[in-house]
């Protein structure tokens, strides 16, 4: 790559962070099929991916534990470009998505942040609405990136102080920075 290609790639890309969660369907392997198929994305890069981590599940009744990990990516797409994109990754690796919330899932993308970009439309929310509240975003979050601001939430690592990690077990000693 010339220099000149480096700056172009410097000025236009941003770096997105993406909650990744399954709780069926061997879900370390949905996991780290899911960082393929972010590899894969045009105009994309991945740059790390966290430990994962096995927790129970917040959603409706009996679920299986989920396994959860922050992939981070250098992107050209815009935000809801990259939504967009997540949620096909999500339908080809055969979500199916119920009317209710927070069902059993094979694979969830969540885009948790994104650049410094503040997004609240009908669509999507960034930074992820739920954030502050979720060990199982936060820690990995953390581990990847501790010195990270939030954008209008605050810094990631107080937000992990606030949380209990009580419930969280890492699953996966393999941390890779590509
Ligand atoms: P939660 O949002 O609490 O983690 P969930 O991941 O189960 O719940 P989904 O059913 O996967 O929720 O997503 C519902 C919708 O949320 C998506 O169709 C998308 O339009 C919207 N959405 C808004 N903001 C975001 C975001 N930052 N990342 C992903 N989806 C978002
Ligand atoms: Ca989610
Ligand atoms: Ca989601």
């Amino acid at each position: 790559m010339t220099v000149a290609a480096v700056r172009v790639d410097a000025m236009t890309s941003s770096t997105a962070y993406i909650g990744i969660g399954s709780n069926l369907g061997r879900p370390i392997e949905q996991v780290r099929r899911a960082c393929d198929a972010l590899a894969a994305l045009p105009s994309t890069r991945l740059v790390a991916r966290s430990p994962l981590y096995r927790n129970p599940a917040v959603g409706p009744g009996r679920q299986p534990d989920f396994v959860n990990g922050v992939a981070v990516i250098e992107t050209h797409l815009e935000p809801h470009a990259l939504l967009d994109a997540l949620l096909a990754i999500e339908v080809a690796r055969g979500r199916i998505r119920g009317s209710e919330r927070w069902q059993p899932r094979n694979i969830d993308l969540d885009l948790l942040v994104y650049g410094e970009h503040v997004v609240k439309d009908e669509r999507l929310t960034i930074p992820h609405p739920r954030i502050r509240e979720r060990a199982f975003v936060l820690r990995p979050l953390f581990d990847v990136a501790n010195d990270l601001d939030v954008p209008g939430v605050g810094a990631v690592s107080t937000l992990l102080a606030g949380v209990s990690e009580a419930d969280l077990r890492r699953v996966d000693d393999i941390r890779e920075v590509l």
